[in-house]
């Protein structure tokens, strides 16, 4: 038995509210009302025949805030249970919940965006529980000097991971991942140093590395026939510095390398921190012919208006999408959605995290265009890339056998 009747889901972001509407499908749950906004919440809980036993709204919204709401809610005698879910500091949530609680209001849970599947079911499925954040995981057992000196050394290097076009199986690109190469040939993954390279405010140092080895080695590639546009990944912080697109263009020029060979991720996570400057410093970026991914789609705010307003040509779904969830409702939903806003907005749409020929599969049945992931291959050195495009003749055979 679902554990509610009637769910009604208040949020502005329509994004969201298909998203949750989704999830609670999943749950055998068929009654469930989406509006976008309180006014109109208050207008549906008049008008509908059932009443509700749960109202799921977002804090921030544009007629009336959750605080008012909650008011609101107290004043046309709802008795049903409330979640509350919001981008707002959690303390901010947390005042909320404690203003619900006064009104005389179960509130059966509070949590930040983004949503993601393990935290609808942390309050959804155990609702005596309220949502902890995520940890930052296990620390790495070296330092920040070890790090630092690593840089210095040039040791920090890209390691590059096909994307492949997956009607044609062509390898059109390449994701440049920082990896360590210690001196006696050990390969150590960016999860164990990256937070020192922030820590340190050296972030913009590495990007500066990344990007000449990777340009350098686009430029030899060439040599060999390989044409990929390569991506590399760069934060919110790096791209509100209105010198960026000078750099790059300076390095680029002295590679003989063309723009349209360069793209640069940035994390759906940051769009929010997003200005006046960063906006200039993208679309310059775009007018000199680089491509800008949104990297991590799915994860963040999915706001609508920060994604039109921003001149992306690709939109990386994340990979918690695709991971052995292929008969979970929220992850297809939020494929289904990527899909639609991507096509809207003219971006290429990517999914990553591919690593089974049944996901292969899974996700070419929703129309993307491009896949990365361990199906096709693992991150590899400039030399094993081109190693494995050449012996492949530029094309991911099995992705063509695969359907
Ligand atoms: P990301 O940008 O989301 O990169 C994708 C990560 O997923 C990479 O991890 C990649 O190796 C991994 N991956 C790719 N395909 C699969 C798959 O099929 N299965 C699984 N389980 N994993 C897959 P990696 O290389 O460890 O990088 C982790 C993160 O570190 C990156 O996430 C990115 O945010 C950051 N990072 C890496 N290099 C750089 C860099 O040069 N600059 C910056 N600012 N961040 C970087
Ligand atoms: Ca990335
Ligand atoms: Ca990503």
């Amino acid at each position: 038995m679902p554990p509610f009747e009637s769910i009604l889901i208040v949020d502005d972001d329509p994004a969201q509210g298909i998203l949750l509407d989704a999830y609670f499908r999943g749950m055998g749950i068929t009654s469930v009302a989406s509006v976008g906004g309180a006014v109109e919440a208050i207008d549906r809980m008049a008008v509908s025949d059932v009443p509700f036993d749960l109202i799921v709204s977002d804090l921030l919204m544009p007629d009336m805030d959750g605080i008012e709401f909650l008011r609101a809610l107290k004043k046309v005698g709802f008795h049903g249970k409330i979640a509350l879910i919001s981008s707002l500091d959690q303390t901010l949530i947390d005042s909320a919940k404690k203003l619900g609680e006064l009104h005389g209001f179960e509130v059966i849970g509070t949590c930040r965006k983004p949503l993601t599947k393990q935290v609808l079911d942390d309050i959804f499925k155990a609702p005596h529980r309220t949502t902890a954040q995520a940890s930052g995981g296990a620390l790495p057992d070296l330092s920040s000097e070890d790090v630092v000196s690593a840089l210095d050394r040039g040791e920090l290097i890209p390691f590059y991971q096909p994307k492949v076009d997956i009607l044609t199986g062509r390898i059109v690109g390449a994701e440049a991942l920082t990896r360590w190469v210690t001196p006696d040939g050990g390969v150590i993954a960016p999860g164990r140093f990256m937070a020192f390279i922030e820590e340190g405010g050296l972030v913009r140092r590495l990007t500066d590395c990344l990007l000449d080895r990777s340009i350098a080695d686009i430029a030899r590639w060439k040599l060999r026939d390989i044409d990929v546009k390569v991506a590399i990944n760069i934060t919110a912080k790096e791209i509100s510095d209105i010198a960026l697109p000078d750099h790059v263009g300076a390095v680029l020029k002295n590679a003989g390398v063309h723009a349209s060979n360069l793209c640069l991720e940035v994390t759906e996570r940051d769009v929010l921190s997003f200005n006046t400057v960063t906006l200039e410093v993208l679309s310059r970026l775009r007018l000199m012919g680089v491509d800008i991914a949104i990297d991590d789609f799915g994860t963040g705010y999915s706001n609508l208006n920060a994604l039109r307003d921003f001149p992306y040509c690709e939109l990386k779904v994340d990979q918690s999408f695709v991971r052995g969830q292929n008969n979970d409702a929220f992850s297809r939903e939020t494929l289904r959605a990527a899909v639609t806003l991507g096509r809207h907005l003219n971006m290429r749409i990517l999914v990553e995290g591919v690593e089974t020929e049944e996901e292969w599969n899974f996700v070419k049945g929703f129309g993307v265009d491009q896949v990365q992931g361990y199906y096709v291959a693992k991150p590899m050195a400039a030399d094993d890339f081109a190693a494995f495009y050449e012996s492949n003749g530029g094309v991911f055979g099995a992705a063509l056998q695969a359907d």
